[in-house]
């Protein structure tokens, strides 16, 4: 590649790299796996070996970590809090090994399992924990004291201890909270974290500890990064003192004298990873002397004397035996790649998902063939491609009707995803059962996931309908409810048949339609009957409605199920009419606002009923089309957010004195 290409590849690269590290270490979702991540980086690092005049201080390589939100007190590093070198194969390992030899003789290595989780300082004074804070840039964390004080394993208090004492840490969420975790979100409707590393950052940065406590956290420690009190040749002999002191040590640290020893070791943790109960990502080898490590020196981002090799994804063939169709929980409908068990990454797998059609078609995939399954050190398997095709292969397309239900399957213009319509079929039950009786919906206080878990397992609930023909005695017979408990979700059920009908419109769970969309039919058709009746025209007339959504509405009221339901729920007495809310003076229209922190007198919902009462909309996250953001206290990363785009903020009182 010439200079040219080059430059233009460098920034290319800088920029997407940037826009994964915000979405990974700022809010904690990635859009791509670790290992795409992990080849874009080596490609810029290639580039800039090339070019090295091309280097800027602000590259993605020059750079650990991310920055530090200021919802909370920023902790100043004394001492740095490095990243790793990465390297992806054994010749790099070995090649490490060479560089240590020649500087250091013959010199001692521990091995570590890297564990997949986020990296924190404890300090300790007079064997008291202070302060706890995350790594953040390196230089500069985030105090999280409060939260990393739920995680048992961590000794508030040591004994025997040194004067002043800071050590590092993983903090990493087990597999199995994180599959729960996953699971409870979804069933709320809320977006679920990716893996267990993101689902630990999102939970150590809660404003909330009580949040943070319920997401069962733990910790490894793995370093000393200061004492006084107490002093240490090697890295082993710090270890082992913090494991005396009651620190939960990483959980094997070896020392290796030579590079097949190493070698060994690596495959030793490699063979045993699914053994472990939570997830690791690669294999740390450091240098074990502390004097040695001097003489290795490091580069402004990491240690040389340290190398964290990174377990490749790892691929492996079979035989593709059928391909099932699972329905979630969103109605999506999902092919599912079902074929001859293989070892990937530690576990036996026999599933992995095939995402739809287009993916498919577009890597010729057929029932019978040889296929490529790959697991990223991510959660889920995913299907490569496919290797050959057998003389009995045979070619697959989905289903037009959804398997579960029997209603005819759709797909969104511009989307790949398959679709079940009926949000009444029984995969999505759950689901819109809970968002039917959630806060913004009818808002049946009592009524929350786990309850109504319950009562679909219990068989008592099987339909919304089925909510407003509960008994006393029938909520009896169930562990949750006692005489009390009974009373209070019998009243509350009740009290939600007077609710507006826009309520029961966004409760009825139409896709893309929310509470503003129902309030704009409602605004419209003000009786259900009409609404029912309304025509695709009609409904996309109404301002502020697009093509889309009046498709959805259409398309959900013709489905017989939706509408068997409404007559059942109209015969239980639910309200069915709407009384305008509108005052007629649209002075917000074709303004966006967001909400965020706590408003001193209004409810989040208030508010937001007062922005649209004057044509306003609200949305949950802040970009360059918000108009304005209204502020409380407490206000986090959405405050800061607006700031950097230089968005409007007003407090609660403007906000009033606006509609005056
Ligand atoms: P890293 O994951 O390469 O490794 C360094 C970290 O390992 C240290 O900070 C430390 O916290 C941790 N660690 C765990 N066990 C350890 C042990 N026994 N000894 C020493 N350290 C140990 O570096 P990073 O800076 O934390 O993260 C960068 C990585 O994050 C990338 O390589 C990539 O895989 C991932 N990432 C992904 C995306 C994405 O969009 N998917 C974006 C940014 C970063």
């Amino acid at each position: 590649m010439n200079r040219e290409d080059a430059k233009k590849r460098i920034e290319e690269l800088s920029e997407l790299l940037e826009k994964y590290n915000y979405e990974y270490y700022v809010k904690d979702n990635p859009s791509v796996s670790d290992y795409e991540y992990d080849m874009l980086m080596q490609e810029l690092k290639a580039l800039e070996g090339e070019y090295p005049e091309l280097i800027t201080a602000s590259s993605p390589t020059q750079r650990v970590g991310g920055s530090a939100l200021n919802t909370f007190e920023s902790v100043t590093h004394t001492v740095q809090m490095g990243s790793l070198q990465d390297v992806f194969f054994f010749e790099q390992v070995n090649s490490f090994t060479e560089r240590c030899s020649e500087a250091l003789g013959s010199p001692l290595y521990t091995v570590e399992p890297k564990i997949d989780g986020l990296s924190v300082s404890l300090e300790y004074v007079d064997g008291v924990f202070t302060r706890g804070s995350t790594r953040g840039d390196g230089f500069t964390g985030e105090d999280v004291t409060a939260n990393l004080k739920t995680i048992r394993t961590i000794p508030l208090k040591l004994k025997e201890a040194p004067e002043f004492l800071e050590v590092r840490g993983e903090v990493y969420m087990p597999r199995e909270s994180f599959f729960k975790l996953v699971e409870a979100q979804e069933l709320e409707g809320q977006q679920p974290f990716k893996n267990p590393r993101n689902a630990s950052a999102g939970s150590l940065r809660q404003k909330n500890p009580k949040i943070t406590a319920e997401r069962k956290l733990d910790i490894f420690i793995f370093n000393v990064q200061q004492c006084i009190g107490k002093e240490f040749t090697t890295h082993k002999e710090s270890l082992d003192y913090l494991r005396e002191l009651g620190f939960k040590t990483v959980p094997s640290y070896k020392l290796c004298k030579s590079y097949s020893e190493i070698e060994e070791e690596i495959n030793s943790i490699g063979e045993n990873r699914s053994k472990y109960s939570f997830d690791i990502d690669g294999v740390v080898v450091k240098v074990n002397d502390l004097s040695q490590r001097e003489i290795m020196g490091a580069t402004t981002k990491t240690p040389k004397w340290a190398v964290a090799y990174k377990f490749p994804p790892e691929e492996k063939d079979t035989r593709l035996l059928d391909i099932e169709v699972n329905v979630g929980r969103t109605g999506a409908i999902t092919p599912v790649a079902v074929f001859e068990p293989i070892l990937l990454a530690g576990t036996s797998v026999s599933r992995a998902v095939l995402h739809n059609q287009d993916f498919i078609d577009e890597k010729d995939i057929r029932i019978g063939d040889i296929i490529t399954v790959r697991k990223a050190g991510d959660i889920i398997p995913e299907v490569v491609k496919s290797v050959s095709h057998s003389e009995s292969s045979e070619k697959y397309t989905l289903p037009e009707k959804c398997p579960v239900c029997g209603a005819e399957s759709v797909r969104d213009e511009g989307e790949s995803v398959l679709r079940c319509p009926n949000s009444q079929c029984p995969a999505q039950l759950l689901k819109n059962l809970i968002h039917f009786a959630s806060k913004g919906a009818m808002d049946i206080e009592g009524l929350g996931p786990a309850n109504m878990m319950l009562l679909t397992e219990s068989g008592l609930v099987k339909s919304p309908a089925d909510i407003y023909t509960l008994t006393k005695e029938q909520l009896l017979t169930l562990d949750r409810f006692a005489e009390k408990s009974a009373d209070n979700l019998l009243k509350a059920i009740e009290n939600s048949k007077k609710a507006e009908l826009d309520r029961l419109v966004y409760a009825l769970g139409i896709r893309n339609i929310g509470q503003r969309g129902a309030v704009l039919l409602c605004e419209k058709f003000s009786e259900m009957s009409t609404l029912l009746n309304a025509t695709k025209d009609e409904i996309s007339s109404i301002e502020g409605f697009g093509e889309i959504m009046a498709e959805s509405v259409v398309s959900a009221l013709s489905q017989p199920q939706l509408r068997d339901l409404i007559e059942r729920l109209e015969k239980l007495g639910l309200n069915m009419s709407y009384n305008s809310k509108s005052t007629g003076d649209n002075r917000f229209e074709g303004m966006t606002f967001v909400l965020t922190g706590t408003l001193p007198t209004m409810k989040r919902d208030e508010a937001k009923k007062l922005i649209e009462s004057f044509g306003g909309k609200v949305s949950g996250s802040v970009s360059k089309k918000t108009s304005c953001v209204v502020a409380g206290e407490e206000a986090g990363s959405k405050l800061v957010k607006a700031n950097e785009l230089g968005i409007e903020v007003i407090d609660e009182a403007e906000l009033i004195n606006r509609t005056q």
